[in-house]
C-alpha cells in the first residue's frame, strides 16, 4: 500500500456486520475513489485525521457482552476485543512513526474466513495486507514470501506483521467451537489445528506411525501443521484443557518460525518492522472477536529487537497484571 497523495478517501460499509468492521467496498487512493457508501472520510497523517479514522473504524462495532467477555477472559487471560486491540496498536505505532501511508500490513493467520475479521479491522488503517499465512496460521509463505512482502514496504517505511493461530469460543463458552452465520452446526475452530492435535495424540499413543506426507501436494500444508506441533504432543496430552492449550502450543511453533524468517530477511525491511503475535479468538455473530497479544516488538534491519511494546499495549488496554 503506497498512497500517491496525502489525501485518501476511505469508503466504508453499508451492511450490518458481525465483526468490528467488514467493508463491503473500500477504495484507497484519491484517483480511484468511487463512493457507493454512506461513510466517506478524508484521512491523512495528522493526529486529528488519524484519530477520526480510528474512531470511524469501529463506529458500528459489535458491542461487548460483559458476561461472555468474562468467559473468554477466564480461558484466555489478557484477551482484548478487536476494537480495543486495533485502535491501541495503531495509536502506539503512530507514536513510533507508523502511519497509514508508510506502513505495509502483513499477516500470517489461518485460511478460515473467520480469521479475516482481524485483517478487516486492520485494513481500514493500513490498507490491504500481504498474506504470509496458511492453515492454522503457520507462515507457509516462508522466506521467499517474506522477501517478496518486504520488497513492497514503502520506501522509508515500515511493516506491521500480525500473526498467530485462532480458536473459537461458542456462545455457551465451549472452546474450540464457534457459531458461523448461515450454518446450523456449531463448527470446530480451528479445524486444521484440532485435526493435527488428533494426529499427534495418535503418535504419542503409538496407534499411528509418523509420516511426513510433505510430498503429497494435495494436502501438504496440513501435513506441515501436524509435524510442526508434534514437539508439543505430551504437553497437549497432559493439558487440563486441551482446546485452550492447543492455540498456545501452535503460537510457540509459529512464533519460532516467523522470528527466524524475519531475522533471515531483516536486511530488507527498510526502516523497521513490528511483530504483533498472539491468539486470535473467533466468536459468534453477536459478539466481537478477541486477541491475546503475546508479542509486540519492533525489530530493526539487523533483526534486533529495539522496542518491546507488549506491556504498553497491555497497560493501555487495562490488561497489565
Ligand atoms: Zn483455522
Amino acid at each position: 500500500m503506497k498512497f500517491c497523495t496525502a489525501i485518501v478517501f476511505l469508503l466504508a460499509y453499508t451492511a450490518p456486520t458481525a465483526t468490528a468492521f467488514a467493508p463491503s467496498k473500500r477504495v484507497v487512493g484519491a484517483s480511484t475513489s468511487t463512493s457507493h457508501t454512506s461513510l466517506k472520510i478524508v484521512v491523512g497523517d495528522t493526529t486529528e485525521e488519524f484519530e477520526a479514522r480510528v474512531e470511524a473504524t469501529f463506529e458500528r462495532a459489535t458491542p461487548v457482552d460483559p458476561t461472555f467477555e468474562d468467559i473468554v477472559k477466564g480461558y484466555f487471560g489478557g484477551a482484548i476485543a478487536n476494537q480495543d486491540l486495533v485502535a491501541t496498536t495503531a495509536r502506539i505505532l503512530k507514536a513510533k512513526g507508523y502511519h497509514g501511508d508508510n506502513t505495509l500490513l502483513a499477516t500470517s493467520l489461518c485460511c478460515d474466513e473467520l480469521a479475516r475479521k482481524l485483517e478487516d479491522d486492520f485494513h481500514v488503517l493500513y490498507g490491504n495486507n500481504f498474506n504470509l499465512g496458511g492453515l492454522a496460521g503457520f507462515p507457509f509463505a516462508g522466506k521467499t514470501g517474506f522477501g517478496a512482502m518486504a520488497a513492497h514496504i514503502p520506501d522509508d517505511g515500515y511493516c506491521l506483521v500480525v500473526y498467530g493461530p485462532h480458536v473459537g469460543v461458542a456462545s455457551d463458552g465451549t472452546v474450540g467451537k464457534v457459531e458461523r452465520s448461515g450454518i446450523n452446526l456449531v463448527d470446530t475452530c480451528c479445524g486444521s489445528a484440532v485435526a493435527a492435535a488428533g494426529y499427534v495424540e495418535s503418535i504419542l499413543s503409538g496407534s499411528q506411525a509418523i509420516h511426513t506426507g510433505l510430498q503429497d501436494f494435495l494436502d501438504f500444508q496440513q501435513q506441515g501443521v501436524q509435524q510442526l506441533i508434534l514437539p508439543h504432543a505430551k504437553r497437549l496430552a497432559d493439558a487440563e484443557h486441551k482446546m485452550v492449550e492447543l492455540p498456545y502450543a501452535l503460537y510457540e511453533s509459529q512464533d519460532l518460525l516467523l522470528t527466524e524468517i524475519v531475522q533471515d530477511g531483516s536486511t530488507k525491511i527498510k526502516r523497521g518492522l513490528t511483530m504483533l503475535g498472539g491468539i486470535q479468538i473467533n466468536t459468534g455473530p453477536d459478539t466481537p472477536d478477541y486477541f491475546v497479544p503475546l508479542k509486540f516488538q519492533r525489530v530493526n534491519y539487523r533483526g534486533e529487537v529495539v522496542d518491546d511494546l507488549l506491556n504498553d499495549l497491555k497497560a493501555k488496554t487495562g490488561n497489565l497484571e
